[in-house]
């Protein structure tokens, strides 16, 4: 689906969302909802204030963090928690579905889509009859470096001085 079916798609949606449950339908919060859409990746509140403020967007922060509880309400961003002391957030609606493994000593960040976990998901409705509407999982590790060979120069070669001392 190309980005502006989409970007129509979750105002519309949005939309409905805010009427439904008595929210006014104000210009900020449909600004914020699309420069999220713009966005790929993950972001902090922080950093999409001081991105929506560089392009003279008048939103304060107050009005960002109301946005973001609304649009985790309707399910059109997901909230992250990954280690650090401050939540990231991202777009879901049409966004593939995908996992994050967070390596703890870089900070590295890396989504991965494992269609296995569809297969729980699925098992877990037709057991308990439940529709579930989100998940959450995250996996945190470190590189494993072990491969790396750590031969101090200078303690290698025995071959070469048993060609140069026969017997
Ligand atoms: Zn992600």
């Amino acid at each position: 689906m190309p980005t502006n079916d989409i970007k129509e798609n979750v105002k519309q949606i949005f939309s409905a969302y805010l009427v439904q449950n008595g929210h006014r339908k104000t210009p900020e919060r449909f600004a914020i909802l699309s420069e999220i859409y713009d966005y790929d990746g993950h972001f902090d509140i922080e950093s999409l204030y001081i991105k929506m403020k560089n392009k003279k967007y008048r939103v304060s922060r107050a009005t960002l963090y109301n946005t973001i509880e609304l649009l985790l309400a309707s399910n059109l961003v997901r909230k992250h928690q990954f280690g650090q002391n401050i939540a990231h957030f991202e777009k879901s609606h049409r966004n593939q579905q995908h996992d994050h493994l967070v390596l703890t000593d870089t900070g590295e960040l890396i989504e991965f889509c494992d269609p296995r976990i569809q297969q729980i998901k699925e098992t877990v409705q037709d057991l308990f009859d439940v529709e579930i509407m989100h998940h959450s999982l995250y996996f945190y590790g470190v590189k494993n470096n072990n491969k790396k060979s750590t031969d101090p120069a200078g303690k290698v070669d025995s071959k070469e001085n048993k060609k140069n001392n026969p017997n």
